[in-house]
């Protein structure tokens, strides 16, 4: 899970709603459940033995991290980021981050180079293995480790939001379902990182953001009712 902001609520009501949460998570990041499923409070009630509040909390924290949309009177479904948001997120990734790993590559303590090196090994093992979803988190986190070491909670703050938004678009629109971002890339950027670089870990965070983007599968999917309805017209003839 991304960090919440909301730390408000009673430990122990966390840990009643956190597994609904995980495993809901789990199952839309990695396209078990397809984008616009609704999620009947009720049904997940069952599913996971436990009352419609608790499944509401989760639904809410899910709609918080931009997985879930909560419509009022309809309930919750699984969230459909179009192309355009893709886009826009990419965009907004290709301007702060390059500056965030600037900032990083110059407060990065012998400590941080240790925890993203960890970082980079627990990658790779989730790579190894075929958990889509856990390696969409991992990646995710990597990118928010170097935004806490840039110590800019401005910049924290609109990262996480954007981070949110791109687990579900990778997961949607990734071309290969092997991987999402490329060890090498994270390797290099800690490694301009330790060297205390800050212009080269711009420069490779500034690329790797590219490679992201390109790597996505925009194809608009606007076309598809038309196409439809030019099979049907030709069955017709
Ligand atoms: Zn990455």
């Amino acid at each position: 899970m991304l960090d919440r902001t909301n730390k408000s609520e009673a430990p122990d009501q966390a840990a009643r709603w956190q597994p609904v949460y995980d495993a809901l998570h789990e199952a839309i990041i990695s396209r078990r459940l397809a984008p616009g499923t609704k999620l009947p409070e009720d049904e997940l009630g069952s599913i996971f033995s436990v009352s419609r509040t608790v499944v509401r909390s989760a639904l809410q924290a899910l709609a918080h991290d931009r997985v879930v949309r909560l419509e009022r009177n309809r309930g919750a479904f699984v969230a459909q980021p179009t192309i355009k948001e893709a886009r826009e997120v990419f965009d907004a990734r290709k301007l702060i981050e390059p500056r965030i790993a600037a900032l990083a590559a110059r407060l990065a303590t012998p400590e941080d180079i240790r925890s993203l090196r960890q970082h980079l090994e627990d990658e790779r093992d989730v790579m190894k293995s075929d958990r889509s979803g856990e390696a969409i988190r991992l990646s995710a986190h990597f990118h928010l480790k170097i935004a806490r070491i840039a110590d800019h909670s401005i910049f924290t703050e609109i990262l996480r939001d954007l981070i949110s938004r791109s687990s579900l678009i990778i997961a949607l629109y990734w071309r290969s379902r092997d991987t999402t971002c490329k060890c090498d890339a994270h390797r290099n950027i800690v490694e301009a990182l330790a060297a205390g670089d800050g212009a080269e870990a711009s420069a490779l965070m500034k690329k790797h953001i590219a490679d992201l983007f390109s790597g996505l599968d925009l194809t608009p999917t606007e076309n598809k009712p038309q196409r439809l309805a030019d099979i049907l017209g030709k069955s017709r003839v």
